[in-house]
């Protein structure tokens, strides 16, 4: 079942009369708005195109400020069932994306240090060998 719900929706709606349009950040009270380049979902037709808060002509959203376009998506997505044609598995990179808004990621930091770790412990011996 797609995440459809009118009751959502109107919720959604509702909370952006009070407070106004989520912006498109990837942190907490944003949208985790995805462009189409990063929307892994396209296949999938989860895309703004065939959202319920899109306004194709003038590329804006109800819920979410700024200009949007028609293949990208965000976690507020409002979808029928009709327009998604594959089950929608969140990919790890999805998911480990607050992390990166933080400031360092610390696998991305230490990972070349590791490598590097991981390559002297091989070459040692050898070159010990040698001499
Ligand atoms: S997926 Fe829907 S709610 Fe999200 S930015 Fe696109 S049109 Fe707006």
């Amino acid at each position: 079942m797609a995440i459809t719900n009118p009751l959502l929706k109107t919720a959604l709606e509702n909370l952006v009369d009070v407070n106004g349009k989520f912006d498109k950040d990837i942190q907490e009270g944003g949208a985790y708005y995805r462009y189409p380049d990063a929307n892994l979902y396209q296949p999938n037709g989860i895309t703004c195109k065939n959202c319920a808060f899109y306004n194709a002509e003038e590329h804006t959203c109800t819920i979410v400020d700024g200009y949007i376009y028609d293949y990208g998506m965000c976690r507020f997505w409002n979808i029928p069932d009709s327009k998604i044609t594959a089950v929608v598995i969140a990919p790890t990179e999805y998911i480990a994306m607050p992390q990166q808004t933080t400031g360092v990621n610390i696998m991305e930091t230490m990972m070349p240090m590791m490598m590097m770790f991981m390559m002297m412990a091989m070459v040692m011996p050898m070159m010990s060998g040698i001499a």
